[in-house]
């Protein structure tokens, strides 16, 4: 319905804005209470700090192998497709002032995990740093056991009011969906995807298979939960990280979809999707690699299979570094970019572009986040709805 009444209304559809406001600050306000709340009950539930390194280990593993068959899948359907051959090129310059100062080091990194004040990483929305000090947070309340008890009380109590509202907001998403994505067709018109029509298409095939095949493949035999099932129960998910670009932004439905449709302990999810919605983007890791050989073919430079190895690991790392926030991909595929030498201006072709294309990759990372917390659920000997 988005669709069809945003071409129909074209910029007239600016009228459904508010709707689409209310839905996406609704959301938003719960956020940061909802991972601070949900990875402390998600640590303390999980007891000692060998069950968290069990789980975290396996979480980790699952993230970087889900990622590199993304890649991989990128890479061949974007050599397969070669959609920078002929490519109409309109480059926009001004682009490059304004793309932040991405070179990292140690320092930086450093900077960007441990935070030096936890209420400014809150006020900067600072989601690496607010995770890292949550994990502390939770971590000493378990080894203190009774003397924390308290607080853990309080905490857990925090959790169930913002399941409360989560819920509440949740009763919107519809209107809310609809009117993101109404307003956003208007505004856009499809006319000014044409250029790079190919482009997009072979994304959004890679992206797909990677959805429709992968996903499920791994839903069906490591997390032993139908895909069918998946894409019905977790439909609200997916479908308000298609309209919102941000992973972070659905993170209260992922976690209501996890548990009161799929049946995901809160133990799981509490710990899996907040860490998911931050680190694990097997879409944004697809799109970068897929990127970054669109720009090499635009220019005629010509990868060796070397670079593309390199483009593949910066790839996964670039993702791995984008917040779960709107076109994060596209700020962080200046890493993938400056490691094999292609010009960064490549960066303002893909602009027009991105807005769509971001709606699907933040669709895959949100799946891949849910399909993760169903898999390591099943091996925690969970059993689902
Ligand atoms: N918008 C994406 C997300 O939130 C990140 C990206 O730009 O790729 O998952």
């Amino acid at each position: 319905m988005g669709i069809t009444v945003g071409v129909l209304l074209q910029e007239k559809a600016i009228i459904l804005k508010p709707l689409a406001e209310i839905f996406i600050r609704l959301l938003n306000m719960i956020i940061i209470p909802i991972i601070f709340a949900t990875l402390i009950v998600g640590i303390t539930s999980l007891g000692n700090i060998k069950t968290l390194g069990r789980l975290g280990s396996k979480t980790f593993i699952y993230y970087i192998i889900t990622s590199l068959i993304a890649v991989i899948i990128g890479l061949t359907i974007i050599n397969l497709f070669n959609p920078g051959k002929n490519a109409d090129l309109i480059i926009d310059q001004s682009i490059i002032d304004t793309l932040p100062n991405t070179k990292m080091n140690l320092t930086t990194i450093i900077e960007q995990i441990i935070p030096k004040n936890f209420f400014k990483a809150i006020v900067e929305e600072n989601m690496v740093s607010i995770i890292f000090f949550t994990i502390f947070f939770g971590m000493a309340l378990n080894y203190l056991g009774k003397a924390g008890k308290p607080i853990l009380d309080f905490v857990n109590a925090l959790n169930e009011v913002i399941l409360k509202i989560t819920e509440w907001i949740m009763t919107l998403a519809p209107i809310g969906v609809f009117a993101l994505i109404a307003t956003l067709i208007g505004e856009m018109g499809l006319g000014t995807l044409r250029p790079l029509a190919i482009y997009m298409l072979s994304v959004i095939v890679a992206l797909s298979i990677h959805l429709l095949i992968i996903i499920p493949i791994i839903l069906y035999f490591f997390g032993k939960y139908s895909p069918k099932k998946f894409f019905v129960n977790f439909f609200p998910a997916l479908a308000t990280a298609f309209s919102t670009d941000s992973s972070i932004a659905t993170l209260p439905v992922t976690i209501e979809s996890l548990e009161k449709n799929i049946g995901v302990s809160n133990k799981v999810t509490s710990f899996v999707a907040p860490l998911g919605a931050t680190i694990n983007m097997d879409g944004t890791a697809l799109y970068e690699a897929m990127a970054a050989l669109f720009i090499a073919q635009a220019y005629n430079i010509q990868l060796t299979l070397t670079e593309q190895l390199i483009v593949a690991l910066t790839a996964i790392l670039a993702s791995i570094g984008a917040a779960g926030i709107p076109s994060a991909g596209l700020i962080t595929l200046i890493i993938v970019l400056q490691a094999v030498n292609l010009p960064l201006e490549g960066i303002g072709i893909l602009l027009a572009v991105d807005r769509v294309l971001d709606m699907c990759r933040t669709t895959v990372n949100v799946a891949g986040d849910a399909c993760g917390s169903i898999v390591i659920a099943k091996m925690e000997g969970e059993r689902f709805k």
